[in-house]
């Protein structure tokens, strides 16, 4: 097979914006820039790139709010996230990990800095990344996993060009750990100086890759950086990628869309803005649960 997939668009994130004192972000999926249709089943990438974080004697993050409707996944990739929910889910995560939140018929959760880390300071290094629930879902039980970095799939590269870490989904037979509600295939691939990545994802899924550092070719002929967010068409053929860096790291996402009509609004992500209406009153009255825990 010959035949590059080739690149539909490439674009940056947005200005940053912090997400309470702990997360600086840019979000690559800005509403209104009609994408939701080509990266369906992924909603929001926040992306928080290396910051140093300043020691704090209070723990950073943002305190309990509520979400339904889909999944927040968190992928650390320096420094140590904490997470608690109101359905007695706790977990902390550090470099290669990642928490797979499924918030379904409603949680409220509080996102930090793990403490230790929050007192002393340091660089974060993480994503946030939201994945949208099939109708018959978005009230499923909330669930929670914790995936350590040791129970990534790993796929090394040909001559010693690098690693693919599967999170989600395979690479070449090889399966991540998450368990998802739609199919989808969430890696990263860490490269050496001229290591080659090949990746055949189905025509049908929606695929784009995040430069998280260095440089890398793409198809052989179409160079990017770090923070590029580079999204390919829906068509045969296969994607090359090739780090022009010594530890150039890319994010590949790719997902089965979900074509069903969607509604985001705030912390809630529905089929009908009734359901989003619904949303807010339930959690107005309580229906999440106790918002102290
Ligand atoms: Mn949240």
């Amino acid at each position: 097979m010959s035949n590059f997939r080739s690149i539909e668009a490439t674009f940056k994130g947005s200005s940053f914006s912090m997400v309470g004192d702990g997360f600086r972000v840019s979000n690559y999926f800005p509403s209104g820039n009609n994408l939701s249709q080509r990266i369906s089943p992924f909603i929001l990438l926040d992306y928080n790139s290396p910051y140093e974080f300043p020691a704090s004697a209070t723990q950073r993050g943002v305190g309990a709010h509520p979400h339904r409707g889909f999944e927040t996944v968190t992928i650390a990739y320096d420094g140590y996230v904490e997470h608690h929910d109101n359905a007695g889910n706790h977990g902390i995560i550090g470099p290669g990990d990642v928490q797979w939140m499924t918030a379904g018929s409603g949680v409220l959760h509080k996102e930090y800095h793990e403490k230790s880390f929050s007192e002393r300071g340091g660089i974060l290094h993480m994503i946030q990344l939201w994945v949208n629930l099939p109708k018959a879902y978005k009230m499923t039980t909330p669930k929670y996993q914790t995936l350590l970095s040791d129970q990534m799939g790993k796929v090394e590269l040909p001559n010693q060009g690098g690693v693919v870490r599967v999170i989600a989904g395979e690479y070449e037979g090889v399966k991540g750990p998450a368990e998802t509600f739609t199919p989808l295939h969430l890696f990263d691939i860490n490269f050496n100086l001229n290591g080659q990545a090949q990746l055949t994802l189905p025509v049908t899924f929606n695929s784009a890759v995040l430069v998280l550092q260095g440089k890398v070719r793409i198809n052989q002929t179409q160079d990017r950086s770090e923070t590029d967010f580079v999204l390919f068409k829906n068509e045969e053929g296969r994607i090359l990628i090739e780090g022009l860096t010594d530890s150039a790291m890319v994010l590949v996402l790719s997902g089965e869309p979900i074509n069903e009509p969607m509604v985001q609004y705030g912390p809630f992500v529905m089929n009908t803005r009734q359901e989003i209406s619904q949303a807010y009153e339930d959690f107005q009255t309580g229906k999440f649960g106790n918002p102290n825990f």
